[in-house]
């Protein structure tokens, strides 16, 4: 069952008009939580994301922080599966028409839709992914989790096609990010990543990783990389929910580092694991 404006429903039976804004414009927002052994993973910190970009495109939250994480409870109590990836999607709704402006008096569409979680397989983690590297070719309101999400389609087809798994993306000669994750790098032991700003969508991963290495006294800078450290890094690794930590081993057909995926990448991995174990002894608290 999934979740649409009020209802559980089945999927076959979810059904939302074509004069959807989400369908016309792309005009709204989305989320995804993973869940591990039917526990959310930082939710609170995954509704405030949705908070903050609800806020930024000027769409009203049509549920507080305790409602959303009710809903999303609800949604993963009717699963099957113990470890789940849950799709929130809320648009700017059903107009009638297609008109640009914002609609008056016109109720959001809210989906909740769950899928099974796959992460990266051990083996995956070990020997890493390749990826392709593109200009950064997408608005300047990268910290927006919006539905316009036709960039990352058209960078992760791109990287398909070359046999990788992620586009590493680059905005005047900087690093910003991959089409569908954070991008670390490590150069002589020391970790860096690019600021949380504008261009930027700040992971929650991305955030558990700067903790995990903080925690752990490793060297860790924030700050802006060039396009010249990212090709002559020791390590690159990707983060996201459903990635966690991977390392990248070759960057547009050259190896990165020794071609391996590097130490720095395991230990964190192994860091992600482990608190990841803690969350999942834990009941929800919130
Ligand atoms: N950047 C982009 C562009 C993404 O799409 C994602 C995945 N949602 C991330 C970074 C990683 O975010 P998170 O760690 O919250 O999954």
């Amino acid at each position: 069952m999934l979740y649409l404006n009020g209802h559980f429903v089945r999927p076959e039976d979810a059904k939302i008009s074509a004069l959807d804004r989400g369908c016309l414009f792309g005009d709204g927002v989305y989320e995804v939580i993973p869940v591990y052994s039917r526990q959310p993973f930082r939710p609170a910190e995954h509704i405030r994301r949705l908070e903050a970009s609800l806020a930024a495109i000027g769409l009203p939250n049509p549920h507080t922080a305790e409602q959303w994480i009710a809903l999303v409870k609800q949604v993963i109590s009717q699963q099957d599966y113990e470890d789940l990836s849950i799709y929130l999607h809320v648009t700017r709704g059903n107009a009638g028409e297609r008109d640009f402006p914002f609609p008056e008096n016109t109720p959001p569409t809210v989906l909740i839709n769950p899928a099974p979680l796959v992460v990266p397989s051990q083996e995956a983690k070990a020997t890493g992914v390749r990826a392709i590297s593109h200009a950064d070719f997408r608005w300047l309101r990268c910290d927006i989790k919006s539905l316009n999400l036709l960039p990352a389609v058209l960078l992760r087809q791109a990287a398909k096609q070359a046999g990788c798994a992620e586009c590493v993306m680059f905005r005047d000669g900087m690093l910003s990010e991959g089409a569908a994750s954070n991008i670390f790098v490590v150069k002589n032991g020391v970790i860096a990543v690019p600021p949380k700003d504008h261009l930027i969508l700040p992971g929650i991963t991305y955030d558990v990783v700067i903790e995990l290495a903080q925690q752990h006294g490793l060297p860790l800078e924030v700050r802006h990389i060039s396009e010249t450290e990212v090709r002559n890094a020791d390590e690159l690794w990707m983060t996201s929910s459903t990635k966690e930590v991977l390392g990248i081993i070759e960057l547009d057909g050259k190896p990165v580092g020794n071609g391996r995926v590097g130490p720095l990448a395991q230990r964190l991995d192994s860091y992600y694991q482990a608190f990841k174990q803690t969350i999942m002894r834990k009941p929800i608290t919130c």
